[in-house]
């Protein structure tokens, strides 16, 4: 499962996986949950979508076709694929609706679009199957319009809670409450809080909050400000398991402890820097770096 595709989402999966396992990895993927409209969190959809088919073509699989796949997303994001959907035929598309149990048609389609804000029985029961998940909850955010975080409960016992982008959020503290792993983000470092408030993002230290609130046992700060180039400053005392993510960092539920204690090791391969100027930013982005 995938939560959020942003633009180079196929590019970093072809960095950790190599040929044929690249090919098995975008098969085996059962769904993708779409946080809120902002480009940066779907615009690599279409590239993965393309490569699961390319992927089954040369696999051999039955009709050239990947197995089914659920998107779940807000309703600006369904509007815009149902659009593509009326003029790309290389991909097949059905619809999860309300009441959909799985008959008719039921998962003869590579992709099926649900609304998050009415998941259909169909949709639970298939995420148990393909994926072990009790349950799933998507809980509103306080970020744009249609902004969402989310809830996963493994039938092995762990809750994983993706933040999407948001201000600390109550109602997401409450849903995710005891978290096995918090995935926050984490735009600003803490002199910028005025600007967290402004632009609907949040500071470290607020991230960090809303972890002890929800009595997460670990977070994962992700989601930074091109502003930091390296590494988020932490406040000397905080308590929690804390992991900073960065890009092709992978992680197994068992090994999330130790890799919190390789933080301090971390922010000393990564030292503080000054804060990089707008015109940095501009030359880096240009240089594509
Ligand atoms: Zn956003
Ligand atoms: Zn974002």
């Amino acid at each position: 499962m995938l939560l959020d595709v942003g633009e180079g989402s196929l590019g970093q999966l072809a960095s950790l996986y190599e040929g044929p396992t690249l090919w098995e990895v975008l098969i085996s993927l059962s769904a993708i949950w779409i946080s809120h409209p902002h480009a940066d969190h779907h615009l690599g959809l279409m590239k993965v979508l393309a490569a699961r088919r390319q992927a089954a073509a040369d696999l051999g699989l039955l009709g050239g076709k990947p197995p089914p796949m659920l998107i779940m997303a807000p309703r600006p994001v369904l509007a815009w694929l149902r659009e593509h959907r009326s003029w790309d035929a290389t991909v097949e598309w059905g619809e999860a609706v309300e009441g959909d149990r799985g008959g008719g048609e039921g998962l003869m389609k590579e992709n099926y679009l649900v609304d998050m804000e009415r998941m259909s029985p169909f949709a639970y029961q298939y995420l148990e199957r393909e994926l072990d998940l009790l349950n799933l909850t998507n809980v509103g955010v306080h970020h744009c319009p249609f902004a969402f975080g989310v809830v996963l409960d493994g039938r092995a016992g762990w809750r994983l809670v993706y933040s999407g982008d948001t201000r600390p959020c109550r109602r997401l503290e409450q849903a995710g409450r005891g978290a096995t792993v918090l995935i926050h983000e984490a735009t600003f470092g803490n002199e910028k809080a005025a600007e967290a408030v402004e632009r609907k993002h949040s500071t470290v230290g607020e991230a960090l909050d809303v972890a002890r609130r929800m009595e997460a046992k670990t977070v994962i700060l992700t989601h930074f400000s091109q502003r930091y180039p390296k590494f988020p400053v932490l406040p000397p005392d905080y308590e929690l398991q804390v992991c900073v993510a960065f890009d092709l960092m992978t992680l197994r539920f068992k090994d999330v402890g130790r890799a919190a204690a390789l933080l301090p090791a971390l922010q000393k391969l990564f030292p503080v820097e000054e804060e990089a100027s707008d015109e940095q930013i501009l030359m880096s982005q240009i240089e594509g770096k």
